[in-house]
């Protein structure tokens, strides 16, 4: 079995190549799939695998990645990145609403005594009711759905999302043996000092 090098790139699409270089397996996948199930990534890892061996493809493991690759949330994730990606401008902080900068600072103060440098904060182009928030490492950019940028979306709602994606700054993808943990223990404790939780969460459930 050679070494294998697997990277997370940032792709627009689910985009996945495997290559057998210098006695090396190299693989990219789109940093979409950083929080896949580990079922899917089994999956992933099977196919390319019986790709690059020129092997018959386990029809279970591809019914299993092509479920997940069409499923509504990834879809609207990648639009959501696009979006944010593209050769459009962000939308910038500012809504009708709500400042995300403002939200922001203050949650900074309020959670993490104001240590937290602030990254790029835009509000989505488009008003998505699946990929609620998203925080791009690469561009160190926090995307907030517009869905929370109109008067019926309270306050808690913006804030629990904003301090979600906050943690994700704060707690980097963890490794558990070969498994990424996006969200770890020491996270979701951390996610749960959040005072409006419960509300917050129902909120997120009725959009
Ligand atoms: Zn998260």
């Amino acid at each position: 079995m050679p070494p294998i090098v697997v990277r997370f790139r940032r792709f627009t699409s689910l985009n996945t190549t495997i290559r057998l270089r210098e006695g090396m397996i190299k693989v990219s996948l789109s940093d979409l799939l950083e929080g896949a199930p580990e079922t899917v990534v089994r999956a992933i890892a099977h196919i390319l695998l019986a790709k690059l061996y020129k092997k018959p493809i386990d029809a279970a493991h591809y019914l299993r990645y092509k479920r997940f690759a069409s499923s509504a949330a990834v879809v609207r994730q990648s639009e959501l990145v696009r979006g944010a990606r593209g050769n459009k401008r962000f939308s910038g902080p500012e809504g009708r609403y709500y400042h995300l900068e403002e939200v922001f600072d203050r949650l900074n103060l309020r959670f993490v005594g104001g240590l937290l440098g602030r990254p790029e904060l835009t509000w989505s182009e488009r008003v998505a009711k699946r990929a609620l928030g998203h925080y791009d490492a690469a561009h160190n950019t926090i995307v907030v759905s517009r869905v929370f940028d109109r008067p019926s979306s309270p306050r808690y709602a913006i804030e629990y999302l904003l301090y979600h994606e906050m943690l994700h700054l704060k707690h980097p993808v963890q490794m558990r043996g070969l498994r990424r943990c996006v969200h770890s223990r020491e996270f979701k404790a951390e996610e749960a000092l959040f005072p409006q939780l419960a509300e917050a969460l129902a909120f997120l459930k009725r959009l």
